[in-house]
């Protein structure tokens, strides 16, 4: 079969083409489009994950705050630091990187970012939004991702069987909302770890989405010939021969599984590279929102 491989990189870099010149006419209106990025702890992916999106800020001419914050932070301060953030007009999103310390409470910390802010769309109002298809709201970024990336690639949703794999708030729910939802219009079907046959359920699937965190879970025998697998693991496994010692992997057995389907996501440089495109394009949305430019 010749697969088509998804290109996120550059795909990614076609919405954000499309962003600088939104940020461009904005600019032109006066508005700077602004994002705090707040970083308890010092776990070293997460260190990673916030200089990247800092960096995204950066190329788009997006104003940016980092906030890196001890890891014994109190959650008294992280949420009076939160308050001064949805009061600052120079910030229109903020996004408070997951996970933080144990003793943090993270629903807490949510509730607390005004949802006109909630450019990771995890607020209950934006989740709420979602679900109702207001498209006012904030959607998760990856499985925004995942949408734009099968609008890109001409894929038919309507009608189609989707699998999910993985009910995570982040990934697995918003994106069987939106796989539903009136503009995709196909049947989904929400896999975990209780769901019995997963391989079986998983043939079943034209559109196959796996949001596991288990390297290589998704073999030749989940997937039905011809199906558009969207590969959203990132997983480190150990490799001697990387001078990192580790190389990066979704949860899908990309060697096995690229040569059966229609089109595939590789990891990495897939579905990745559009999670910190489509945080920019939320955070342009609400400044546009903010400053009420249409
Ligand atoms: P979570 O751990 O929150 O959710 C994982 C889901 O997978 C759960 O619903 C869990 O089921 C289910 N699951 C676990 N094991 C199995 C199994 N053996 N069979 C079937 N289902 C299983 O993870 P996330 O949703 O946050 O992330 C999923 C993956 O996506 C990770 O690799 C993560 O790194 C990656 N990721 C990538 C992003 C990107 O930018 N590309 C962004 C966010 C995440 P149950 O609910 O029953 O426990």
């Amino acid at each position: 079969m010749n697969t088509i491989i998804i290109d996120g990189k550059r795909t990614a870099e076609r919405v954000r083409d499309k962003l600088r010149t939104a940020i461009e006419q904005l600019k032109q209106a006066g508005h700077i489009p602004g994002l705090a990025v707040v970083l308890v702890g010092e776990n070293p992916a997460s260190q990673v994950y916030v200089n990247s999106k800092v960096k995204a800020c950066e190329e788009l001419g997006i104003y940016s705050q980092k906030w890196s914050l001890p890891t014994e932070t109190s959650q008294k301060e992280l949420l009076e630091l939160i308050d001064r953030l949805n009061h600052d007009d120079r910030i229109h999103g903020i996004l408070v990187q997951s996970p933080p310390p144990p003793h943090i409470d993270e629903a807490a910390v949510v509730l607390r970012i005004d949802p006109r802010k909630d450019v990771d769309g995890f607020h209950p109002v934006n989740v709420a939004k979602l679900v109702m298809e207001d498209p006012s709201g904030f959607v998760p970024c990856t499985p925004m991702g995942c949408m734009e990336l099968l609008k890109e690639y001409g894929i038919e949703t309507q009608g189609k069987h989707a699998v999910i794999i993985g009910r995570s708030m982040i990934v697995g729910k918003p994106m069987a909302h939106l796989l539903m939802g009136k503009h995709a219009n196909a049947t989904v079907t929400v896999a975990h770890s209780r769901t019995t046959d997963l391989a079986g359920l998983c043939r079943t699937a034209d559109i196959l989405v796996a949001a596991v965190g288990r390297p290589g879970l998704v073999t030749a025998q989940y997937v039905k010939p011809g199906a558009v697998v969207l590969d959203v693991g990132i997983n480190r496994v150990e490799d001697s021969t990387r001078p990192r010692g580790y190389r990066i992997v979704g949860d899908v057995d990309y060697a096995e599984v690229a040569p059966i389907c229609r089109a595939i996501t590789p990891v990495p440089g897939g579905v990745g590279p559009m999670t910190i495109a489509m945080l920019m394009a939320n955070t342009v949305k609400a400044c546009r929102a903010a400053c009420g430019v249409g």
